[in-house]
């Protein structure tokens, strides 16, 4: 039988290039500073890009430290790992249940209520093993973690139970470091983590990690990182927010129009290629009609691979490095692009849906733009089942 994988048995393919994601982490571990570790958040399937094929890349880059949402994800990311000195760390959701197994890999794991503390107690005596724990503290997201007046109970807990309980980090997370009009917010936010830090740091001098910033916080609010940034998608080599961008621009100056590199490309090909008259309907219904004879081509991406039907008559990708339009409505499987001013356009030419293409290039933010989503929501719904392969 002949090998599928030498096969192109899928209509689509998914890029991940290892120069481009070397360089984001160079740049963004400049930005940190030197002492600070950096933590490659690696949540929603490492932001569309694929925990399988992207952690073993990451740790190739020089990174040894990943945070993943939930054990499911931990699990998957203990599977890629090919460095025994890479640690994994849980920002969110184990069940109680759960923990003895983390606690058996040497998964860390955010503590945000006295409920899940003492089940990580129990689990670790259980195991025979410590608890290696981050402690959340809240500090106005009124999402998850410990209140101040909560700490001195937390404290002593957490004295008489230090030999199955390591605090390994004490952190905080923003509520929206990306748009300045929350500016007031997370200082407010910073100025309680670090009354909260002191207090822990004043029983427990020695936690290694202390961590707030994510990406826009660490490119924003350079001035307090502590010891862990964990980073998202500024490493993808996309920007948190435009205004981040232009923030960076006017602070820094500079050289380079833009410091991040994309990391995915995601690619199909021209399908099919057809004449059509003037005047006539393209696809369902009556959503594209025509203004002149165009040469409408079928690409094998629809709404079942991310392709939001919001895009329909919007979106645009695309061939022999030039821009073409999606036509009509967005399909289930198929789109329909117009190619007429794409001179020597042929069947089976690759299309381009994010990334470069000769001296076009699609970032996720214009299509973010055009579909009213941000970049995040457009990478984590890329096809999980499309096989990622790495490219320098
Ligand atoms: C997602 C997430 C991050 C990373 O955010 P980016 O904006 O992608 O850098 C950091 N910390 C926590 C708790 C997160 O959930």
């Amino acid at each position: 039988m002949a090998d599928v994988t030498d096969l192109p048995l899928y209509s689509s393919r998914l890029e991940l290039s290892r120069d481009a994601l070397q360089n984001n982490i160079q740049f963004l571990r400049t930005r940190a500073g030197k002492g600070v570790t950096f933590s490659s958040v690696i949540k929603g399937n490492a932001y569309g890009h694929g925990i399988a094929t992207f952690l073993p890349m990451a740790e190739e880059c020089g990174v040894s430290h990943f945070s993943v949402f939930s054990s499911e994800e931990a699990v998957a990311a203990l599977e890629a790992k090919l460095n025994p000195e890479t640690r994994i760390m849980i920002m969110g959701m184990v069940d109680d249940a759960a923990l003895g197994w983390a606690i058996e890999h040497e998964v860390s794991f955010y503590i945000f209520d006295m409920g899940r503390l003492l089940a990580a107690r129990n689990a670790a005596e259980r195991a025979g093993k410590p608890a290696r724990i981050h402690i959340q503290l809240e500090t106005g997201m009124h999402r998850l973690g410990f209140l101040e007046s909560e700490y001195e109970e937390l404290i002593r807990f957490l004295k008489e139970n230090h030999g199955s309980i390591v605090v390994e980090g004490v952190c905080t997370h923003f509520a929206g470091a990306e748009s300045v009009a929350n500016y007031v917010r997370i200082r407010s936010q910073q100025k309680r983590f670090r009354k909260g830090v002191k207090a822990f740091q004043k029983v427990f001098p020695e936690i290694p990690y202390i961590h707030a910033a994510s990406s826009a916080a660490l490119l924003a609010y350079p001035d307090h990182l502590y010891s862990m940034v964990r980073v998202g998608i500024a490493q993808y080599g996309f920007w948190p927010s435009r205004e981040v961008y232009m923030l960076l621009q006017k602070e820094n100056d500079l050289k380079v129009k833009d410091p991040l590199k994309r990391v995915i490309r995601w690619s199909s090909k021209i399908m099919s290629l057809k004449s059509v008259g003037e005047g006539e309907f393209v696809g369902y219904g009556t959503m594209y009609m025509t203004t002149r004879r165009e040469t409408i081509a079928t690409v094998p991406i629809g709404y079942s691979h991310g392709f939001g039907r919001n895009l329909t008559n919007m979106g645009y990708v695309l061939v022999r490095g030039l821009r073409a339009p999606v036509v009509g409505l967005v399909n289930m499987n198929m789109l329909t692009i117009d190619v007429t001013d794409i001179p020597g356009v042929s069947r089976g030419d690759e299309v381009v849906i994010i990334g470069r293409q000769e001296e076009g290039e699609i970032t996720v933010a214009s299509f973010g733009e055009m579909s009213n989503n941000l970049n995040y929501e457009v990478l984590t719904r890329l096809p999980e089942g499309l096989p990622r392969s790495v490219v320098e």
